[in-house]
């Protein structure tokens, strides 16, 4: 058992993770770079226990996976199980039984009361880009709608889907035809004003589709309903319901992207939940799999079978330790109840951090849902100018006494928070304790 507690024994990072980080230099490739030094040795609920013995507050879950927590007993049990039967067979030529029930529980906790079906992959983008296929076979147009600050993967054609060049797409182009990109309603930075942001978005995204795509050539939506890497972007209320609408009244498939937001994290199972919307199709990984490696598409039966037989598929897609895995990880969010784990630390999350905006003006905004909780950096007088260097000094400063937190956004000056469901309070309280005394300090 880990102690469920950050404890520092050498000054970070520490010698073995100094020595890992010299052999990392001449053995990795430097375009695989990180924000982060320290060498976890041992995980454990909402802990990361480095190669020199300190003990981390993970917020970052590796990017929202470690949802469960860190080696989850249901889902340490189920993958050292399934290691001992057999672990690889791939589906596509001798199936097995997780998969199956698997997809029984993707049909059962994704919105919507209607048939459906899932096709199980390995990564995010792979769900993304199999998303793509499904809704191009079944309406037979090509073009796919995506949106400012997305985020969607690095795949050809995820990065042609994903908004940010840098890091992501510079140098690796050319990049795949028929993605637009549309407004999204990012109410914060909207130029008349929050009030006006949904409609106005919305109008936008209507026009640049009539004039420029032509409803008729669209197969696709994708949107996420809380945007991840852009910056934890909530769309302005009524957005989504716009789209929606829209999508039904045009024959185009409406994909949410919940790669990130998916299974518990924001205090619903899924993000578009809270917009009352019901997408046509749903991705997940992230947190699928109870940290190991799984993706999904689910969604309306005649969509899913709309691709030829054979046309889906991959040799490791729904692996059987991951398929185990994921199963125990769904058990665990619903006998745990982590949406409504993650509400609670919503609150205590957006209650810490609103009084450290009243303290620290460079806090131009909190945001977010659940346990999806963001705060934007600017300069404090008045035009919002981010301030990346100071999200930059803030997660370093951070970092130096044990708290992993991780920045995102396309201007790179949002700090985003992403425990682990299971996070004691006691450990989230010290973590925003961490953050005062970071902010202190890099605000000098
Ligand atoms: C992380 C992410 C992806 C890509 O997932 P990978 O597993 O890294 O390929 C896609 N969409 C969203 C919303 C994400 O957050």
């Amino acid at each position: 058992m880990i102690e469920q507690r950050r404890i520092l024994r050498t000054a970070l990072p520490g010698p073995k993770s100094a020595a890992l980080a010299a052999r990392r230099k001449a053995a990795v490739s430097s375009a695989v770079s990180g924000g982060n030094d320290l060498y976890v040795e041992r995980a454990e609920g909402a802990i990361l226990v480095d190669v020199d013995g300190n003990q981390m507050i993970d917020f970052g879950s590796g990017i929202g996976v470690a949802s469960v927590g860190h080696s989850a007993p249901r889902v340490v049990a189920a993958v050292t199980k399934q290691a001992t039967s057999f672990g690889h067979t791939c589906f596509m030529v001798s199936p097995y039984d997780s998969y199956v029930e698997l997809c029984e529980q993707l049909a059962k906790h994704t919105p919507g009361d209607f048939e459906k079906r899932s096709a199980l992959f390995n990564a995010g983008a792979e769900a993304v880009e199999n998303a793509v296929k499904i809704a191009r076979a079944y309406t037979g147009r090509q073009a796919v709608i995506v949106f400012d600050h997305a985020y969607h993967g690095r795949t050809n054609l995820t990065m042609a889907m994903t908004a940010k060049v840098q890091p992501y797409k510079d140098g690796f182009g050319p990049f795949a035809p028929e993605i637009y990109r549309m407004p999204m309603a990012y109410s914060y930075r909207w130029p008349t004003g929050a009030q006006n942001c949904a409609e106005e978005a919305f109008a936008g995204f209507a026009s640049l589709a009539h004039i420029q795509v032509g409803e008729n050539h669209i197969a696709a939506v994708v949107l996420e309903p809380i945007q991840g890497e852009g910056g934890f972007i909530v769309p302005a209320p009524g957005f989504v319901t716009m789209l929606r609408d829209w999508c039904t009244e045009h024959g185009v498939v409406l994909v949410a992207d919940e790669v990130q937001s998916g299974f518990c994290r924001t205090g619903k199972w899924f993000a578009i939940e809270h917009e009352d919307v019901v997408p046509d199709l749903i991705t997940t990984a992230k947190a699928l799999g109870g940290g190991l490696p799984i993706s999904a598409v689910t969604g309306r039966a005649e969509i899913m079978d709309a691709p030829v037989p054979g046309g889906l598929g991959g040799t490791f897609g729904g692996h059987p330790l991951s398929c185990v895995a994921a199963l125990a990880a769904i058990e665990t969010m619903e006998t745990e109840d982590l949406a409504g784990r993650a509400a609670q630390i919503g609150e205590l999350l957006t209650g810490r951090l609103t009084d450290l905006a009243s303290q620290f003006p460079q806090i131009g905004e909190v945001r977010g849902r659940g346990a999806m909780i963001a705060i934007e950096l600017v300069v404090p007088d008045g035009s919002k100018t981010p301030d990346a260097a100071l999200a930059k000094a803030v997660v370093a400063g951070c970092g130096r006494r044990g708290v992993l937190m991780l920045s995102c956004g396309s201007y790179g000056n949002v700090i985003r928070m992403l425990p682990p469901l299971v996070s004691e309070f006691a450990l989230l309280e010290d973590a925003m304790d961490v953050l005062a005394e970071a902010f202190a300090e890099a605000i000098g």
